[in-house]
């Protein structure tokens, strides 16, 4: 081809998902899917809350008319439970679309934004893609380092990014250290709070970002259905922050970004609370039970409040590998610059134990290599 593609995409890294359950049935030929156990991709291991479930069922009748491109009553419900105006939140599809948008508003040459080294990668990919440069300060003990990322923001710094909780860290930062940090950035740079994971903490555990957003303060506060509220498959999510910000994201957004269906289905998820509650409640067991299993098999993890764990297990790839051949898809962390370790969704009680004995047996076949 003859085409000009911009250079900066042309030399674009793809992002590399969790791998699909239907992919990898194809690729060994597995005629059941279901017979592959996917803890990749942090998803809800119970599924949707029945009520989105219910809500999608009555909406599937009116697909034919465009969704409702201002998000009115989602917008209503959360800013009434969240104490924020909905002038202040933003709906996008899924808080990745969300990501992209702040490029969009900030980002272009000359342009730089400051991250975690081992922060979601998305940030990373998004700067890239307005050719704005990368800022990767080193975590410390696996936690944002957020004295060292303060020094690092430089006038041209447009957006400093803080996943909390960190994927794939599971770490999050203390409360006093963030009210520190976001006094001291400078006004300038946009503040990221990325909170995908945030409803997992258990709630005197969470933090109180959206005071920020109340006080003014520079900052866009994510959150997403995919997680918590086990909608990844429908791509929804948010941003609150100062009207200023939020009417800029509004700007750059497409005027249907939203689908009707994840409308319907978020609206009725956040009514859902004993959905959430149990949610947490699996998550909490779920870790216990991973960390007992890590324990036995004398490997070391990096503790975690929420829905996945990163353990080191030598040949992250290969155990990577050879766990999917024994049916369980994790997620291997090279692309994290982690190759001796592999991060693990927590599924539900027998999931878990399906993937600590798939571990154990993998472990046991690379040893042997
Ligand atoms: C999963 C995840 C997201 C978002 O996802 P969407 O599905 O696009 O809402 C955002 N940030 C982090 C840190 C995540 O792990």
């Amino acid at each position: 081809m003859k085409w000009r593609i911009k250079p900066w995409v042309r030399d674009l890294a793809v992002y590399e998902p969790g791998r699909p359950i239907e992919e990898v049935a194809r690729e060994f030929g597995l005629a059941n899917p279901a017979a592959l156990l996917k803890l990749a991709s942090n998803e809800n291991a119970l599924g949707p809350s029945r009520k989105a479930v219910r809500a999608m069922k009555a909406a599937a009748g009116a697909m034919h008319r465009y969704p409702d491109g201002g998000a009115h009553y989602l917008r209503q419900a959360l800013a009434r439970r969240l104490g924020v105006a909905p002038e202040q939140i933003a709906v996008g599809h899924g808080s990745n679309e969300l990501i992209a948008l702040l490029g969009h508003v900030f980002l272009e040459p000359g342009a730089g934004i400051v991250m975690a080294d081992r922060a979601f990668a998305v940030y990373r990919l998004v700067a890239r893609l307005y050719q704005a440069d990368v800022v990767a300060v080193p975590m410390r003990d696996f936690t944002h380092d957020l004295d060292a990322m303060l020094a690092a923001i430089r006038p041209e710094t447009r957006i400093v990014f803080v996943a909390n909780p960190n994927n794939p860290t599971g770490t999050t930062v203390a409360p006093r250290a963030l009210d520190r940090f976001i006094e001291r950035v400078p006004p300038e740079t946009a503040i990221v709070l990325d909170e995908a994971y945030v409803e997992l903490l258990p709630p005197r555990r969470q933090p109180d970002s959206l005071k920020y957003v109340r006080e003014g303060r520079p900052v866009f506060v994510l959150r997403t259905f995919s997680k918590t509220y086990g909608l990844a498959g429908l791509r929804i999510g948010y941003a609150i922050a100062p009207e200023e910000g939020i009417a800029a994201l509004n700007r750059v957004r497409q005027p249907f970004n939203v689908n009707a269906m994840a409308l319907a289905a978020a609206e009725a998820a956040l009514d859902d609370e004993r959905h959430v509650a149990r949610t947490r409640r699996m998550v909490a067991r779920g870790l216990r039970q991973l960390e007992e299993g890590f324990r036995r098999l004398g490997l070391s993890w990096t503790p975690s409040e929420v829905n996945f764990v990163l353990v080191e297990v030598g040949r992250g790839r290969a155990v990577f590998e050879a766990m999917e051949r024994l049916g369980v898809i994790v997620r291997p962390m090279d692309a994290y610059g982690l190759p001796a370790h592999i991060r693990i969704t927590v599924g539900t009680p027998e999931e878990n134990e399906k993937a600590l004995a798939a571990l154990e047996q993998a472990l046991a076949a690379v040893e042997r290599l």
